[in-house]
């Protein structure tokens, strides 16, 4: 009883607020623009938010690159997660400020501080304008040598705004939202249109780079599709395990995508492998699929590149193995840090000890990009840490040549691109692994990146 008292709260405060004929606005169908604070939004209530209505959000729970998070990056949603408290200090109506730059709510905010916010959301606007004059620009360095920017996306209807801000490509399609958006997974025939419609927006030239499933850990369903009672979801059937636990549903996925490829430039991709083994499961269920579709001479694309995510350290320390079996690697940071270092990304009381500047990270990236060198594999990253200015020429330092972020983040990290050399990359790169500590390899990158982009910091 003693843990169920919260639901009784709850349904106190429900009775109450019936009682007095209180009605709770939906998050879809909100009447007035409006500054949400919750204890917790998941992803799939942040992708239904109402992107006209709402200003700004703000939760107790979460991390910078839980999905919560991403996704309000790429709606543009200004948002402030893992404050642990902020649900008992603000109260229905209080005007707030939330500033996702600074990482601050700010509530019952004075004269001032509403006039210098104002000054600065003009000021942004006018750096934002500037930067989507970059669209049509190369992402070239200064000695010349070009560096692929594409976008991350969970909806196909984001891909018209991912080209406006200049991506060449999709590197990272999150297919599970098309999952969380209902409560019944899609039909294989409502994936196809979704995969065939993301193709078509991109054109003709743009590869499009479909994540297989991974679904589980924080995203889940609400039906018997996603595992509700893990005590370590983030270890548990997660992503591609889920999958090869559940082949009808990983099979019409990947019928859905291979009929897709009839279409355009697609390349499959599957998550959080994290074992030779599991490739070769996965491969071999593609190769059934493929061989069906040939048998009932239903048109596809015979030359579909078929790559990993390399998010698990036991792949990316043994990356070299896996290089005869696939196409390309794409570095998943979000995953790998956590991994690495034993945090939760998702969880804001251990916030401070996720950092993608620990040496051990960079290490891993290091080593997953010159073994795909030495064998000639294609290499990309496409964690929150490729969209992040500050680790861009850290980055190309280390020998990437390709990333993959969250579109809104495209023009400022090419602006970046074309005032530096690879050079001034590698002798950066350099510097930042001989620091000790992740803190002053941030601060080190920060002060390198403020000197090319005195705007933004
Ligand atoms: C990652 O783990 O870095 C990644 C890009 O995938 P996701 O954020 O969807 O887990
Ligand atoms: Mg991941």
């Amino acid at each position: 009883f003693r843990e169920r008292d919260r639901d009784i709260w709850d349904i106190e405060r429900r009775i109450i607020g019936h009682l007095l004929g209180d009605s709770a606005e939906k998050l879809d169908q909100l009447t007035a623009d409006s500054i949400v604070i919750a204890h917790d939004l998941t992803p799939s209530q942040t992708a239904n938010l109402d992107k006209h209505r709402i200003l700004g959000f703000a939760t107790d729970l979460g991390g910078k690159t839980s999905h919560t998070a991403i996704l309000a990056h790429a709606m543009r949603i200004p948002a402030v997660v893992g404050l642990k408290d902020i649900t008992s200090h603000v109260r229905n109506g209080d005007p707030v400020i939330v500033d996702g730059m600074r990482g601050q709510v700010i509530i019952e905010p004075d004269g001032d501080q509403v006039f210098n916010y104002r000054q600065e959301q003009m000021a942004f606007a006018k750096v934002q304008s500037e930067l989507d004059a970059m669209a049509g620009l190369d992402a070239r360095t200064t000695d010349g040598t070009d560096i692929k920017l594409w976008g991350n996306i969970e909806f196909p209807d984001e891909i018209p705004a991912a080209v406006n801000n200049g991506a060449t490509g999709i590197g990272l399609y999150r297919t599970e939202f098309l999952y969380l958006a209902g409560n019944i997974a899609p039909t294989e025939d409502e994936q196809y249109l979704a995969y065939k419609q993301a193709i078509e927006s991109l054109g003709g030239d743009k590869p499009l780079t479909i994540r297989t499933l991974d679904l589980g850990a924080d995203k889940l369903m609400g039906n018997d599709i996603t595992p509700v009672d893990e005590r370590n979801p983030f270890l548990g059937v997660r992503s591609i395990r889920l999958c090869l636990q559940n082949l009808p549903l990983f099979k019409t996925q990947l019928r859905a995508i291979m009929r897709a490829s009839a279409h355009g430039k697609i390349r499959i991709m599957f998550p959080l492998i994290s074992n030779i083994m599991e490739l070769r499961q996965a491969k071999m269920v593609l190769n059934d699929v493929i061989e069906d579709l040939a048998e009932q001479k239903v048109p596809f694309d015979s030359d579909v590149p078929v790559g990993i995510m390399v998010e698990v350290p036991s792949v990316a320390i043994e990356a070299t193995k896996y290089c005869n079996e696939v196409d390309f690697f794409s570095i998943g940071t979000n995953d790998l840090i956590q991994y690495t270092v034993a945090v939760d990304r998702g969880n804001e009381r251990v916030a401070n000890l996720y950092s993608a500047a620990h040496p051990a990270v960079l290490q891993l990236i290091r080593g997953v990009v010159q073994s795909a060198k030495r064998c000639d594999v294609d290499v990309s990253l496409c964690g929150e840490m490729a969209g992040d200015p500050v680790f861009v020429m850290l980055l190309v330092g280390i020998g990437l040549r390709s990333l993959s972020m969250t579109p809104p983040a495209i023009p400022e990290v090419k602006k970046l691109i074309r005032q530096v050399s690879i050079k001034q990359c590698e002798r950066i790169a350099r510097k930042a692994r001989s620091l000790e500590t992740d803190r002053a390899v941030l601060n080190y990158l920060r002060d390198e990146t403020r000197k090319l982009l005195p705007d933004v910091f």
